[in-house]
């Protein structure tokens, strides 16, 4: 008897289950997203309470910038400042389509007038000035309205003699500006040098993924430097690098784990920690007493997580009338 050849099943080289994307109907909200390092569908309300961390494994999701400071600052502390800063189109500046579009659909998009917000807020009852990219803006690039942003936080935190505190996520210097985007590489470090000439404090925050301009300006002169687990963070990409110098690059390469092994940032915080960590770190600078662990304004942030992490299988998403 001829051999039949493999059994139906052993013909089926892709009888793998494999994650397909969720699709929710048409007539149901969109409840679920899936978690690109896992791969578990997670609920967004559990997202959000987790503050967008996957409660599986740990991945951190992009956070946008109001949630940012929501999660950092102390509730109802923050005066917002200059909020009707907005970059022109200087050079005329047309790529696949032209600046002043891509402007009007990054404020449609996002109802901000550029790629940063600043503000005065207490953290952990310390007022401070904080600064936060919002990546959602052209790519959180930074121009000549987010170099001013960045300096006046600098200047301010001068000015009254604060903390500053700079949380970024960039691609990098906006490159429809030019030369002029380029020079608030310099015209922020100065302000910088300014503010750490009087002593005082500033904690840089990286997020991912923080590149180019800024990863090569003010966001790695932190006093401090933090940042998030597994967040891209460097100057050129790596292609670029591995085809300049004609070598290949190490794993890991441009990661914040990668980064702390080498010395270039101090700490790799998860989110949950994070404004625990800057309220501690604010408190050892300016030499105040630390608050205890159950202080309530310590433990929001984490309390907010254990919140998070208890209903793993059923979250509460029918809410009551
Ligand atoms: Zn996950």
């Amino acid at each position: 008897m001829s051999n039949p050849g493999p059994r139906w099943f052993e013909q089926r080289k892709d009888f793998v289950t494999k994650p397909r994307p969720i699709e929710a109907p048409a007539d149901t909200p969109d409840l679920l997203t899936r978690c690109p390092s896992c791969s578990q569908p997670v609920f967004k309300e559990q997202l959000e309470l987790n503050h967008e961390v996957c409660p599986g494994c740990d991945h951190h999701f992009r956070m946008d910038a109001p949630a940012r400071l929501a999660l950092i600052c102390d509730a109802d502390t923050m005066e917002f400042h200059d909020e009707g800063l907005g970059s022109i189109d200087m050079l005329g500046f047309v790529d696949s389509q032209p600046y002043p579009r891509r402007l009007a659909a990054a404020r449609k998009k996002t109802g901000r007038m550029d790629a940063f917000i600043s503000c005065t807020a207490d953290v952990g009852g310390v007022t401070c000035e904080v600064g936060c990219f919002d990546f959602r803006f052209m790519g959180g690039s930074m121009g000549a309205v987010v170099g001013e942003h960045v300096t006046r936080v600098f200047e301010r935190a001068l000015k009254h003699g604060r903390p500053a505190i700079v949380v970024s996520a960039s691609g990098g210097a906006r490159m429809q500006e030019g030369v002029i985007s380029l020079m608030q590489m310099a015209k922020t470090c100065a302000a910088l040098a300014r503010l750490q000439d009087a002593g005082l404090p500033y904690i840089s925050v990286l997020t991912h993924p923080t590149t180019g301009g800024v990863a090569a300006s003010f966001s790695m002169l932190g006093d401090l430097i933090i940042a998030e687990p597994e967040a891209l963070i460097g100057f050129a990409g790596a292609r670029v690098i591995e085809q300049t110098i004609g070598e290949s690059l190490p794993e890991g390469f441009q990661t914040s784990e990668y980064l702390l092994d080498h010395g270039m940032v101090d700490a790799i915080v998860s989110r949950g920690q994070l404004r625990g960590t800057l309220i501690r770190l604010l408190r050892q600078f300016l030499a105040l007493p630390s608050l205890e662990a159950d202080d309530p304004l310590v433990s929001r942030s984490e309390a907010a997580r254990n919140h998070a992490q208890k209903p793993q299988s059923t979250p509460d998403l029918v809410k009551p009338e």
